[in-house]
């Protein structure tokens, strides 16, 4: 199990069998902090469910009423971005 923090609180990741996920890909729980991701699914989709499951939980904590399609467009740009530029953390924590 992992620990993603998000505005301050730590978010539990888990992985879940598919009967426990009741057939959804990922699900947030804003008020239990935790990221539930299927267990079944190929790596790059529980990373893909992860990043979507954490817009989520940014847009619950800021209230900027994103759409499910607005999530799944920031999901992939952002997933991109990350995907493109392997060292982007790294720079951007030398500043
Ligand atoms: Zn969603």
């Amino acid at each position: 199990m992992d620990i993603i923090r998000i505005s301050g609180l730590n978010y539990s990741v888990e992985e879940l069998s598919p009967d426990e996920m009741n057939g959804n890909i990922g699900l947030a729980d804003f008020n239990r902090q935790r990221i539930m991701i299927n267990s079944t699914f190929s790596n790059q989709t529980k990373i893909i469910a992860r990043w979507h499951e954490m817009i989520h939980i940014i847009d619950t904590v800021y209230g900027t009423k994103l759409t499910e399609e607005q999530v799944v467009t920031l999901t992939h740009g952002i997933l991109a971005v990350f995907l493109d530029n392997p060292g982007l953390l790294e720079t951007l924590n030398k500043y």
